[in-house]
């Protein structure tokens, strides 16, 4: 286990605290390694909570640049970084508020078996993604390597989230969810997304990372949805589609 020093005990110490992260939690998230997918809307707040609080390693991956029409929910980005590359204004902003956090950084599209080995190396992945063929993807990679998935999304006034732990037997995965038909994608630029619905799931989605890091409960078979218009949030309970293609035995890739 990592040692923490006497000004991470410092940094940490609102942290330390809690009974439920304490010292073992907090050396936890310093060892801990978690992909991010996707420095948007959603990814904005993932990367600037998780580095905040401790995480010694983050791997961000996006291909695309920095908008002007980015800017008013993607607020790792700022203006000086319109047209950067999102996985090169992110790590600036990251160094610049916890140096200590390892970056590690993807500004290509990855295929398959790149994309494999990242999640392989990755303690917890964060489904920061704003497309299916995307999160079919990592769900599919994640169930292969048994690796905990943070799923979220958020459009209009709407948002959900849940997290598949894959490390445990029979869980449902996200392809249970929404089976894979071809479905359109519904995106912001078509539907407008109001921006603290995406920081609120974004925000979500990294405290559901950090209790898998600390071995905390999670929102493991169930499904948190937000409505920020009404201020209404429930939550479903997700079971296993006996005949998902990914996570059913006999009907696995
Ligand atoms: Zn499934």
């Amino acid at each position: 286990m990592t040692q923490l020093s006497d000004d991470e005990l410092i940094r940490y110490s609102r942290q330390i605290l809690l009974p439920e992260i304490g010292y073992a939690g907090q050396a936890a998230l310093a060892d801990g390694r978690i992909l991010i997918m996707g420095l948007g809307g959603l990814g904005s707040p993932v990367a600037l909570y998780l580095a905040a609080a401790g995480v010694g390693q983050l791997t961000l991956v996006d291909f695309d640049e920095v908008d002007t029409s980015n800017l008013q929910r993607q607020i790792i980005h700022e203006q000086h970084n319109v047209n950067q590359k999102k996985v090169a204004s992110a790590r600036e902003r990251i160094a610049r508020l916890n140096p200590a956090t390892n970056v590690i950084t993807h500004e290509t599209r990855l295929d398959e078996e790149q994309l494999s080995d990242c999640v392989q190396a990755a303690d917890v992945v964060v489904d920061a993604s704003d497309n299916f063929a995307t999160r079919f993807q990592l769900n599919r990679l994640c169930h292969r390597h048994l690796t905990p998935l943070v799923s979220g999304a958020a459009i209009r006034w709407e948002g959900q989230l849940t997290t598949f732990d894959f490390r445990r037997q029979a869980t449902p995965c996200y392809q249970c969810l929404y089976p894979d038909t071809s479905q359109a994608d519904a995106n912001c630029a078509q539907n407008g997304v109001a921006a603290p619905i995406v920081g609120a799931v974004g925000s979500f989605q990294a405290l559901e990372a950090i209790k898998v890091l600390a071995g905390l409960e999670t929102l493991q078979g169930r499904l948190l949805l937000l409505d920020g218009l009404s201020m209404q949030c429930q939550s479903l309970n997700l079971t296993s589609d006996p005949d998902c293609p990914i996570c059913q035995p006999g009907k696995s890739d």
